[in-house]
């Protein structure tokens, strides 16, 4: 690969209980790149997001960020997070704040930024996911797609070096989803590193630098996607896409 490693698991292993859920994972994820996983339901991929984020801890292996090896606690760890954003099915905005306070509340307390300062970027982010008009609203007076863009905003804010995002349409009415696959393609677009697990595999054939194929709890494939889509090598790759294409 030409670029630079952002995100490095190398021979990673996690159980939960008996349950062996990540087997021997080795994945990089190179500055710019967008990979996108997909794979049947239960295959460990929104363990993998989790694990990359230090919300789940490991057996064995290791997980690189830039270089260095994830922190296990404390600040160091709270800074973690704050590079590594993290984009959830649910939208997890806090429904008693307004959409700006929703951006601005983490900039604040994490980046110590000054209010104004805060908000200022938080107005500059809902711009560009194209919510500038409905800063001052509450959570629940936005549609579902509305809401994913404010958690996209919310998560840009903390300058994050890489994004992460758990299925983030798959909560969304249909009329819906294009929205914020397009916010997520102009982010893709403008350079940003992503790993996005989602069933839109046209998404994944527009905007994906690698198609990463779980099953098991394991790295079946990892490929271009026009490989992937065109050529699938494993039984399991071909079984799964018949079922969803
Ligand atoms: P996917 O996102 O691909 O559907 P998950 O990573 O959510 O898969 O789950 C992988 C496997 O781990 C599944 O068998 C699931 O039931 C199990 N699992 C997920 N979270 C937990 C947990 N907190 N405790 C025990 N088992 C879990
Ligand atoms: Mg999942």
């Amino acid at each position: 690969m030409a670029v630079d490693p952002l995100i490095e698991l190398r021979d990673v292993n996690k159980y939960y209980g008996e349950l062996h859920v990540l087997q021997d994972i080795d994945l990089t994820v190179g500055k710019g790149e967008v990979v996108v996983v997909i794979g049947p339901s239960g295959s460990g991929k929104s363990t993998l997001c989790r694990t990359i984020n230090r919300l789940e801890t490991i057996r064995s292996g290791s997980i690189r960020l830039d270089g260095k090896p994830l922190p296990e606690e404390g600040r160091a760890l709270a800074q973690l997070r704050a590079e590594v954003g993290m984009v959830f099915q649910s939208f997890n905005l806090f429904a008693h704040k307004t959409v700006l306070q929703n951006v601005s509340l983490a900039q604040v307390k994490v980046r110590k930024r000054k209010k104004n300062e805060a908000d200022k970027r938080s107005r500059e982010l809902l711009d560009r996911v194209g919510l500038a008009a409905h800063a001052d609203k509450f959570p629940a007076q936005l549609s579902g797609g509305q809401q994913q863009r404010v958690a996209i905003a919310r998560a840009l804010a903390m300058d994050p070096k890489a994004l992460l995002f758990d299925e983030p349409t798959s909560a969304l009415d249909p009329e819906m989803i294009n929205e914020v696959l397009e916010v997520m393609q102009q982010l893709a677009h403008d350079g940003m590193t992503m790993v996005v697990v989602t069933h839109e595999m046209g998404f994944a054939r527009t905007a994906a630098d690698r198609v990463v194929f779980m099953a098991d709890g394991r790295v079946v494939e990892d490929r271009a996607p026009e490989d992937f889509f065109t050529h699938p090598e494993s039984e399991r790759a071909r079984d799964f896409l018949s079922k969803i294409l």
